[in-house]
């Protein structure tokens, strides 16, 4: 344990990554743009090429490291392109022809690809659903667990503890898709996950102008295996979104305190609505996935879904919200929300709206909200 064991989650948050105080220089150095670096003679580390490494992703995943396991030096982090890049990095740099993997039945909306491309590198897919921990029941013989717990968009939630005991008792691997929650909300390494994985374009970085993913591994070899897989992937981030990424957490704590508060706080002025059904907000005390959240959870997210009576009303209401941009992704400072089914590819009712609270005043933002419910019944 370090310092940064000791330390509040706002504390941290500012000062996490940052290099050591050097008289002239700046408190969070600049983006590093090098696809070389000086190399005369042997071959020799940290910074060769631009592909395998660079300063700028140094100071951000040590950073994010931090941040997902406080006082854990020996845990590493490897930042991605994007989310997908991560995850993708995971799956396709542990998983063999004949091995199989769990998936989530109710997990981010790129999986039923990602099982059709899995599939076709002879790797066996079985799925189950968040709820009920019933990804339990298909782990014999697995070779990899993969978790998204909170699910989204269903914000059903799952014992990872038990999960990974599980798991790990069959010998198989263990990573948890951290990104709904952040690692202010959630630190899957201390409750057993061998990786958390994340797309950092959501509430992460919180602006919502910047891709980024990150993998956070607990084990030296299995973290090599995911690094080779990003050289020979190639699927890195710009130093300037690195960069970008470093300067958001400074703020994650005062954004996720904001955001997570307006996000309770709409759930509750929506929960006696008679057009409001299937609320779901895991920080709500009569929430199906509440007890489970409230005991591995530091923080619920910014994440709240319902259901309007039709698609057309749920149209409505999307038309009349002002505050609240009708936009996909969440974790932004700015409220957005979707008629999720508009994709076509998650299982919700016509009138499912995912809604992502930013970090408007409180009463600006339900008052918005309250009115488009308003007007679409009129
Ligand atoms: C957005 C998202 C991803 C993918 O992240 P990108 O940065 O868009 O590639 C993965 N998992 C979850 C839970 C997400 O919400």
């Amino acid at each position: 344990m370090t310092e940064s064991a000791q330390v509040g989650d706002g504390t941290r948050a500012v000062r996490a990554g940052l290099p050591e105080a050097h008289k002239n220089e700046p408190t969070l150095p600049g983006p590093v743009f090098a696809a070389h670096f000086h190399l005369p003679g042997d071959v020799s580390g940290p910074y060769t090429y631009g592909r395998d490494d660079n300063p700028t992703w140094t100071h951000l995943e040590r950073a994010i490291g931090e941040l997902e396991a406080p006082g854990h030096e020996d845990v590493e982090t490897l930042v991605f392109a994007s989310g997908m890049a991560a995850i993708s990095a995971v799956l396709f740099s542990q998983l063999r022809a004949g091995d199989t993997v769990v998936l989530p039945s109710d997990g981010y909306q790129v999986f039923p690809l990602v099982r059709e491309q899995l599939t076709a590198y002879g790797i066996e897919v079985r799925t189950a659903p968040t709820a009920g921990d019933a990804q339990l029941d298909v782990l014999d013989g697995a070779r990899l667990l993969w978790i998204e717990t909170p699910s989204n968009p269903g914000l059903d939630v799952c014992d990872v503890r038990r999960l990974a005991e599980a798991a790990r008792a069959r010998g198989a691997l263990v990573a948890v898709d951290n990104t709904l929650a952040t690692p202010l909300g959630q630190r899957p390494l201390e409750l057993g996950a061998d990786f958390s994985v994340a797309s950092g374009t959501k509430q992460l970085t919180g602006h919502g102008d910047i891709l980024l993913g990150y993998v956070t591994c607990r084990d030296a070899e299995l973290t090599a295996s995911v690094r080779r897989w990003r050289k020979i992937v190639g699927a890195i981030p710009g130093p300037m979104e690195a960069w970008l990424a470093h300067r958001s957490l400074a703020t994650l704590q005062l954004r996720a305190e904001r955001q997570n508060a307006n996000a309770l706080t709409l759930a509750r002025a929506l929960r006696d609505r008679d057009d409001v059904r299937d609320l779901r907000y895991p920080g709500l005390p009569d929430d199906p996935s509440h007890p489970v959240a409230a005991r591995q959870m530091r923080r619920f997210g910014c994440v709240v879904s319902f259901t309007l009576p039709t698609r057309a009303r749920a149209e409505r209401f999307m038309a009349a919200l002002t505050l609240v941009d009708d936009a996909t992704s969440f974790g932004g400072v700015r409220s957005t929300a979707e008629r999720r089914r508009r994709w076509g590819g998650d299982d919700v009712p016509e009138g499912f709206i995912r809604f992502s609270a930013g970090a408007e005043d409180s009463e600006d933002l339900v008052a918005d909200v309250l009115r488009a419910l308003d007007e679409a019944a009129a």
